[in-house]
This record gives structure tokens, C-alpha cells and sequence, in this order.
């Protein structure tokens, strides 16, 4: 069998969100399970709206993601001279033909069509046909090339997500592959992309399914076979309106989509989002929770799902959440520290600990780094909670453990000796000491046990947080 090509074929107009970068993931996944190769083309024919700025945050994106490509980025508009080759060779070949019809007359024709309740498409008036006589060629105006679609017979192909699409060729015009100036349009750079890049499996989102049987087309003119066809159903997200009103609608930039990055600064683990994204359309029984590595071994094209899928934050900090805890301390603390590094606060070696410590509460490195943070920037004790445990009946008995801390040995066994000890001498249960040491401490009595968060701080912010009492 030959090497599995695949492509991500993004258009930079605007920022990526997770419906356009789970098209990335999909071809991704299999090149990368295939041992194939993966390459990053960039769709940047449309001048007005495509921007170098989008294209970054693309590369961005996946960078975070761990979806690295083998070839590109290859831009469409560093491509049009071979575009236009291609089509110098369609014309050579008989493919191709000038058509004259002007806006006024395509309009004009269309609302005859739908005045008959026709579907308004190109009538091939200037389609040389032989024995056809072809209208006078206006003086002064440059024609569109229009391809010469097959006529008769259907185009079909089995598409790996929506199974057998059959098209019939009388539904598909010829369509317009160069403009009066010249420029290929959008169909037929990417069918020559596709050809060149030696493409096995398109992988994108259903958007396309319409372009597919006249892409097909242009391949069997240009002498090649199409490659393997898999169309992902759209990813829907919830939004909620002015008046309240809940609406499901396709994901989108204008309609509560973020961009990918976004969910890195608001910390999520690259390795929860390829799990959360991969289930959003694909499945391998009912396993939720997997690592990258798994996913790679499991993936296949036989298992994406036929219907839209939702997209849930909730899940995905559920998901988020499950990879923080099975993460290793060390790793997870590289991240937790730049969460740290951006509020200005350097952490040090007791990181890993504390990560591991507080991870299981946690369902984002942000959260994690708000835990952090106590161990190394000052605590605002939560007032409601202050008046509540930090009572004046306790205070000696804090004091108490105060002395003692300040001059015992720093772990946690003896640690628990010391807090034990003021228990005893002031006839205290243990959350009666235990809640006001961790607001003063933490700034909230909902902590870890107290023994081992105290082992983890500095002895002289314990004696300085808790002399305040
Ligand atoms: N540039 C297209 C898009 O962003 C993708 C085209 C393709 O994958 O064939 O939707």
C-alpha cells in the first residue's frame, strides 16, 4: 500500500476555534497511525480576508496541540504559477472553454430558472458542443474559462464518514476554474494541491461535500484517480440569546466559538484537548479517558460518527480534570509555574509537590496555580471564614502551635506532633485548630489535611500568617 498522505487545509480568515482545528486532528491522527506523512497547506486565496496574523495563531494552535506537520505550511497564492500551468494544460487538452456570459445575462438567466421552478445553474450556452453554433463574441471582454463537466453518468465515491454519495452529473454546471483575469478559483487549486501533494485521504470538515463530486471531476480530467474521501459532520455548540433562550448552532466564530490558544491561557492540558476533541466525532467503544498515545494506536477512519456533535464545556474541564490528576507532578508543574510566571510570581522546587497535593481538587492548571499561589505570594484569608473559625476562644491555642512550629523539626511527622500537641494542652478537637491555621494559612479552611500542607510552606510565612491571629 502506499504512504498515507493527508492534509490540513485551513483558510486564514479570522482565529481558529475547536470546530475548524479538529479538521486539523483527524488527518493528523491518521498520517500520524499510518506512519504517513502530515502537511499543512494554507487556503489563503481570499486576499480580503486572509491574513499572515491568522495563519500564526494556526501554527500556534497546533504547535500546543502536538499536531506537527511533515511538510508545509505551503501557501495557495506562492502557487499560482502552477495553477497556471495546470491550466494552460486543461485549455491544451480541450477541458476548458471561454465563456462571455456577462453578470446582467447570468442573472437574468437565473431568475428565468427560478421562475420555472428550476434550479438556477449555467446552461452551457457558450459550451462548444460540435454542429453548435456559439454566440458572437463580445468585443472587449475577457471570458471566464468554465471546465467542461461530464455530462450524463453519475460521479460517486465512498465517503469513509456518509458511506456511498452518489452525484448525477446533469446536477453539477461547468464551473468557472479562472476568472476573466486569469486567477484560478477555489475548486481547482485544490484539486491540483491535492494532486501535487500526492494526497491519499482528504479529511475535512462536510461544509465540502458539495465541492467533492465537481473536485472528483477535474481529477479524472487531469488523468487521476481522487483520493479517499471521509467528511466530518459539523460540531454544534449551545448559545444562549438576549432573551434568555438556549439555540444549538453550528460552532463558528461569530457564535461563541474561542480560539484554540485561548484554552491553553485559561489552562487546559494539550493532552485533554486532543482526548475531548477526538471524541467529538469519533469513538473507540466507550473509553472517555485516553492518553495521545493510545488514541494514535486506536485511530481509524472506520469509527467516525455519522451525526454533528455537541460541543460541552463541562465535559471538557471533566476530561481536563481526569488528565491533570494521571499527570506527572514534575510536568504538570512546568505548567502550573507559567500559569504562576504570568501573575509575577517565581515558584520554586517545592512545585511539584504542591502540585501534587492540590491536583486532585483542580480541573485547570489556572486553578492549580490559584492553590500555588498561597505558597508563594500573600493569602487574603476569606472574610466570612476568618470571623467564623478565627475565633478570640482559639486564638491562645494558635499562638500555642506558633511556638511550637517555630522551632521543630519541618515534616510532616512532625508537623502532625506539634498540632497535636496544642490540641491537647488547650482541650481542642482538631478541626478546631485545623480550620483557622488553614485560613490563615490558605485562605480558605477547604484544604488538603493541614499537616501536609504545612510541610510544604516556608516556616517563616507560617509564623508570620499565623502571628497575625
Ligand atoms: N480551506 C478550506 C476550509 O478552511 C478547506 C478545504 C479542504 O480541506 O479541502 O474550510
Amino acid at each position: 500500500m502506499s504512504t498515507v498522505r493527508t492534509r490540513f487545509a485551513p483558510s486564514p480568515t479570522g482565529f481558529i476555534h475547536l470546530g475548524n482545528i479538529r479538521s486539523a486532528l483527524y488527518p493528523w491522527a491518521f498520517a500520524r497511525a499510518n506512519g504517513g506523512v502530515f502537511i499543512l497547506r494554507i487556503e489563503d486565496t481570499d486576499l480580503e480576508r486572509s491574513s499572515q496574523a491568522a495563519v500564526d495563531v494556526i501554527i500556534e494552535g497546533m504547535r500546543w496541540l502536538g499536531l506537527d506537520h511533515d511538510e508545509g505550511p505551503f501557501y495557495q497564492m506562492q502557487r499560482m504559477d502552477r495553477y497556471k500551468a495546470v491550466l494552460a494544460e486543461m485549455v491544451a487538452a480541450g477541458h476548458v472553454y471561454p465563456c462571455y456570459m456577462s453578470m446582467a445575462e447570468l442573472d437574468a438567466l437565473r431568475e428565468r430558472q427560478m421562475a420555472a421552478k428550476e434550479k438556477p445553474r449555467y446552461d452551457g450556452a457558450w459550451r462548444p458542443e460540435p454542429d453548435k453554433v456559439l454566440p458572437p463574441v463580445p468585443e472587449g471582454v475577457k471570458p471566464v474559462l468554465r471546465f467542461k463537466n461530464p455530462q450524463g453518468g453519475v460521479v460517486a465515491w465512498e465517503d469513509k464518514v456518509k458511506g456511498l454519495i452518489e452525484i448525477r452529473n446533469d446536477e453539477l454546471d461547468d464551473l468557472v476554474i479562472a476568472r476573466p483575469d486569469g486567477t484560478p478559483t477555489y475548486n481547482f487549486c485544490v484539486v491540483v494541491d491535492d494532486i501535487d501533494m500526492a494526497i491519499t485521504h482528504v479529511i475535512r470538515g462536510d461544509d465540502h461535500v458539495n465541492n467533492t463530486p465537481r473536485q472528483i471531476n477535474i481529477f479524472r480530467a487531469l488523468g487521476q484517480e481522487p483520493p479517499i474521501y471521509a467528511h466530518l459532520p459539523t460540531v454544534m455548540t449551545e448559545t444562549v440569546d438576549e432573551q434568555g433562550e438556549k439555540h444549538v448552532s453550528k460552532m463558528s466564530k461569530r457564535n461563541g466559538a474561542k480560539p484554540v490558544t485561548q484554552y491553553r491561557d485559561e489552562g487546559y492540558l494539550p493532552d485533554a484537548m486532543v482526548n475531548y476533541l477526538a471524541r467529538l466525532g469519533w469513538s473507540h467503544g466507550d473509553d472517555e479517558i485516553f492518553s495521545r498515545a493510545q488514541f494514535l494506536d486506536w485511530f481509524n477512519l472506520d469509527h467516525l460518527g455519522r451525526s454533528a456533535a455537541q460541543f460541552d464545556e463541562a465535559k471538557l474541564r471533566w476530561v481536563n480534570a481526569q488528565h491533570l490528576k494521571a499527570m506527572d507532578d514534575g510536568a504538570l508543574s512546568t505548567l502550573v509555574a507559567e500559569q504562576l510566571a504570568k501573575a509575577g510570581i517565581k515558584a520554586d522546587d517545592r512545585l511539584p509537590a504542591i502540585c501534587g497535593l492540590f491536583k486532585d481538587r483542580c480541573d485547570t492548571t489556572v486553578a492549580l496555580a490559584l492553590w500555588a499561589s498561597a505558597f508563594y505570594a500573600p493569602v487574603t484569608p476569606n472574610a466570612d471564614e476568618l470571623t467564623q473559625h478565627v475565633t478570640d476562644a482559639v486564638k491562645p491555642a494558635i499562638q500555642a502551635l506558633a511556638t511550637q512550629l517555630g522551632d521543630c523539626a519541618w515534616d510532616k511527622a512532625s508537623l502532625s506532633a506539634a498540632i497535636k500537641a496544642a490540641i491537647t494542652a488547650h482541650g481542642l478537637k482538631m478541626p478546631q485548630l485545623a480550620m483557622p491555621v488553614r485560613v490563615l494559612l490558605m485562605g480558605t479552611a477547604q484544604t488538603p489535611s493541614l499537616d501536609a500542607v504545612l510541610a510544604l510552606h516556608n516556616r517563616e510565612t507560617v509564623l508570620q500568617r499565623l502571628r497575625i491571629a
